[in-house]
């Protein structure tokens, strides 16, 4: 449990959970679902927190003071129940609870949005991100040389032959076609200074692909190379539709190049008939009217049919896109956070 010894009214600005000279640290986690893993994690983390306060403490170098985040996401099982508990157990846990499931993505900004630290740290609750590299991560950003410290799985044991497939050709695309390069295998485990998680807090799409985020906004990340890690309890929740339609946001988030190729095609058939125009005139001046051709005129016909019909499709795709983004809608509704909860 927790050893801190900050009142229980430092609870409703966390921001005064900070003390003088001290630097905190927050810990944003989405959960959907997590009845089983919350527990565990809360252990794990909590460990490895007061592991690092008690070190560094001694060894006299920083003063580390932490508040854990956690961001109900809609959840239909008892998530939210231990959440209430924890935050009553321990002062420094903070939880936001949505009106309903809003995505991870959507959860991930609510925590970044609401952490106070001067650095944050971004983990799943199902400790495939283990609490237990916090500290290696803290070194290199602490170091000064990198603002942000990452995972990347360096292998993809437990997952389908077919899932990694798609997963290898997402990332080969998406570098090829966007100026945003996204390494294979980045996952969402990030520590990142204040400044970074500003500066992605300044982002303010509708449509967030955090991984592009990650990247978009610069900064130099250290990748920690992690073996992958299979859940501690409950299932993912992203199956292979849900990470079809992540990886199709993440391209037109971060790509204009289908648009593009789009147009390209729109070209490439108008010289194609062009030529086929001249070609056919000549003919018919040179040799007269011919009835035959009727296979190559179908074909043709149902080609630039579906082209067109795939082009207006992309360019839908940004539309849709832009509409979602004119409507200006929260990303999220909360619904309960523990302050509220507090006041009855
Ligand atoms: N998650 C969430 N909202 C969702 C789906 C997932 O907040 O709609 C959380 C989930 O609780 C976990 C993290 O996002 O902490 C990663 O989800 P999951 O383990 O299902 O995905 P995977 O690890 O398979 O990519
Ligand atoms: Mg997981």
């Amino acid at each position: 449990m927790s050893k801190n010894t900050f009142s229980k009214s430092d609870k409703k600005n966390t921001g005064s959970l900070k003390l003088k000279g001290s630097e905190l640290i927050s810990v944003v986690v989405p959960c959907y679902n997590e009845e089983e893993s919350l527990p565990l994690f809360y252990e794990e983390i909590t460990r490895v927190t007061d592991y690092m306060k008690e070190k560094y403490f001694s060894e006299g170098t920083a003063d580390l003071v932490f508040e854990f985040i956690f961001v109900n996401d809609g959840s239909k099982d008892g998530t939210l129940k231990i959440l209430r508990e924890l935050s009553r157990r321990d002062k420094r846990v903070c939880y936001i609870s949505f009106s309903r499931n809003f995505g991870k993505e959507a959860a991930m900004l609510a925590g970044l949005e609401r952490a106070n630290g001067d650095y944050v740290v971004n983990l799943d609750a199902d400790l495939q991100h283990p609490p237990k590299l916090i500290p290696e991560m803290y070194e290199y950003v602490r170091s000064g040389e990198f603002d942000c410290a990452a995972t990347r799985r360096i292998n993809r044991k437990g997952e389908s032959k077919v899932l990694s497939f798609f997963a290898r050709s997402f990332y080969k695309i998406i570098n090829a076609i966007s100026q945003t390069q996204i390494v294979d295998g980045a996952q969402d485990f990030r520590f990142m200074t204040r400044q970074m998680v500003n500066a992605i807090l300044s982002m303010p799409e509708y449509n967030r692909f955090s991984k592009g985020i990650f990247s978009w906004v610069g900064f130099e990340t250290k990748f920690i190379e992690v073996e992958n890690t299979e859940r501690a309890a409950g299932k993912s929740t992203f199956n292979f539709r849900r990470l079809f339609a992540y990886s199709l946001e993440g391209i037109f988030a971060f790509s204009t190049a289908p648009l593009a190729i789009a147009s390209f095609l729109g070209v490439l058939f108008c010289v194609i008939s062009l030529i086929m125009i001249i070609v056919t005139v000549v003919k018919t001046l040179c040799f007269g009217e011919e009835v035959s051709g009727y296979p190559t005129t179908v074909c043709l016909v149902s080609l630039l049919g579906g082209l067109q019909l795939l082009c207006t499709g992309i360019t839908g795709q940004y539309i849709s896109k832009m509409y979602l983004e004119t409507k200006r809608r929260p990303r999220y509704i909360i619904k309960e956070t523990e302050e509220s909860a507090d006041r009855g």
